[in-house]
C-alpha cells in the first residue's frame, strides 16, 4: 500500500530539526487542505463533528496517537507538507473558540450562515474576545517533533469565524474580524515558534462574501498573519462534500466564477499561498492565472466523491494548472478537509494524489 519515499527525504536531517525549503527542492510538492477522517477508536467514525470517545487524560492521550498515525500515513502516501489532520479537534471553527474568552457557549442561537446556505446554533459574543491560552500548541508540538517533513497547521479565518459566531458586543463584523485576527495572530506567531512551516487560514466565507472579502476580509487576515516568517496560506472552498454544500453547488450553474471576484485582491495580499478547489468543480481553470506571484495549491482530490481518483487523473489536473500558474508554483492539495470521509477513501485519495504527483514530475521535470 505504502508509496516509496524518494531518496531526498531521507537525507533531510535530524528528526524535527529540518526547516530547509523543500519547495525549491521538489517539482510539485503535495499538501492536503487539512482534516482528515479521525480512527475509530478516537471519534465515531463518519460522521462530521462525531463526539469523542474518551475524556480528560484518554482523550488527550487518544489524540496525540491519531495525530501520529495520520502523519505516518500521509508521509507514507507521499505527501510532503504534511498536516496534523485536525485530530485533536472537533470542529473546523469550534476547535478554536473552545479556547477563547467573551463566547457565551451555554445558550446557543440559531444563525443563517453562509449567507443563509444553512442554520446553525451558534454561540454568542458577549464581551471582549481574548485567548484562554495556547490553541493548537500540543499537536503542534507533538506532530513536529515526529516528522521532518514540512508542517502545516490549519486555523479558522476571521471572516468564517464571524460568520459562525453571534455578535452581542462589537456591534459590526469587520470590527469583531479585527479582534478575531489578533487572536489568531497570537496563536500563529507561537505556531511559527514551534517550528511549524505553513499556517494556513480556511476561509469558506471569500467564497459568499466576496464585497466584504474587499472591504475589509483580506485586512483581516492580513492581520491574523501579521508579521509571520513562515508560509502563509489561504484555503478559499466550496465546503466539505456535505449535503447542503452539494445541494448549493448545484445552484451556482455551469462555471463557477466566485474566485475570480476575489482573486485580483488576493494576488495582491500579503498571504503567500492559495489553497482551491478544482477537481471536479466548475471553477474555470483560467481564473488561477489571477493568483500572480502567489503559491497555488491546487485541488486535484475531489473529497465530495468516493470514486478514488488515479494517479493519471491528478496529473491530468497539474498540467491543466500548469497552462496558468508557474510550474514551480503549484502545489497539488485535495479540495477541502477530508474530516467526513470514509477513512479507507480518504487515505486511498492521499496514495493517488502522491503518486499523481510523482508522475507530473517525470512528465513537466
Ligand atoms: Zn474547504
Amino acid at each position: 500500500m505504502a508509496a516509496v519515499s524518494e531518496p531526498f527525504r531521507i537525507a533531510l536531517g535530524t528528526r524535527g530539526v529540518f526547516r530547509g525549503n523543500l519547495t525549491a527542492m521538489t517539482l510539485f510538492p503535495t499538501t492536503i487542505a487539512g482534516s482528515l477522517p479521525k480512527p475509530f477508536w478516537l471519534a465515531e467514525p463518519n460522521r462530521l463533528w462525531a463526539p469523542w470517545r474518551f475524556q480528560g487524560d484518554d482523550l488527550a492521550r487518544a489524540k496525540a496517537d491519531a495525530t501520529l498515525l495520520v502523519l505516518k500515513l500521509q508521509e507514507d502516501a507521499g505527501i510532503d507538507i504534511v498536516s496534523d489532520g485536525e485530530q485533536s479537534r472537533q470542529h473546523f471553527v469550534h476547535g478554536f473558540l473552545e479556547f477563547v474568552d467573551g463566547i457565551d457557549f451555554s445558550e446557543k442561537v440559531p444563525m443563517g450562515i453562509r449567507a443563509d446556505r444553512y442554520t446553525a446554533m451558534v454561540p454568542v459574543v458577549r464581551g471582549p474576545l481574548s485567548l484562554k491560552g495556547r490553541v493548537h500548541g500540543g499537536e503542534a508540538r507533538i506532530a513536529r517533533a515526529h516528522t521532518t517533513r514540512k508542517l502545516k497547521i490549519t486555523m479558522p479565518g476571521p471572516m468564517t469565524i464571524c460568520d459562525t459566531i453571534a455578535d452581542e458586543h462589537y456591534g459590526d463584523r469587520a470590527t469583531m474580524a479585527m479582534a478575531v485576527a489578533d487572536l489568531l495572530n497570537a496563536e500563529a506567531r507561537a505556531l511559527e515558534a514551534d517550528g511549524v512551516d505553513v499556517i494556513q487560514f480556511d476561509e469558506p466565507a471569500f467564497n459568499v462574501f466576496m464585497d466584504e472579502v474587499k472591504d475589509w476580509g483580506i485586512a483581516a487576515l492580513e492581520r491574523a498573519a501579521d508579521g509571520l516568517k513562515c508560509a502563509t496560506a489561504v484555503h478559499i472552498c466550496y465546503g466539505y462534500g456535505i449535503k447542503e454544500n452539494i445541494d448549493w453547488k448545484a445552484t451556482l450553474g455551469a462555471e463557477w466564477r466566485q474566485y475570480e471576484a476575489i482573486f485580483p485582491a488576493i494576488a495582491r495580499s500579503r498571504i503567500g499561498q492559495v489553497s482551491l478547489e478544482a477537481k471536479n468543480s466548475h471553477v474555470p481553470m483560467d481564473l488561477i492565472a489571477l493568483l500572480e506571484g502567489k503559491d497555488v495549491l491546487i485541488g486535484v482530490i475531489d473529497v465530495a466523491s468516493d470514486k478514488v481518483e488515479t494517479p493519471e487523473d491528478v496529473a491530468e489536473t497539474i498540467e491543466q494548472a500548469a497552462k496558468f500558474v508557474p510550474k514551480e508554483r503549484i502545489q497539488p492539495c485535495t479540495n477541502c478537509g477530508m474530516a467526513p470521509m470514509r477513512w479507507e477513501t480518504a487515505f486511498a485519495k492521499l496514495e493517488a494524489l502522491g503518486a499523481g504527483a510523482r508522475l507530473a514530475r517525470e512528465r513537466l521535470g
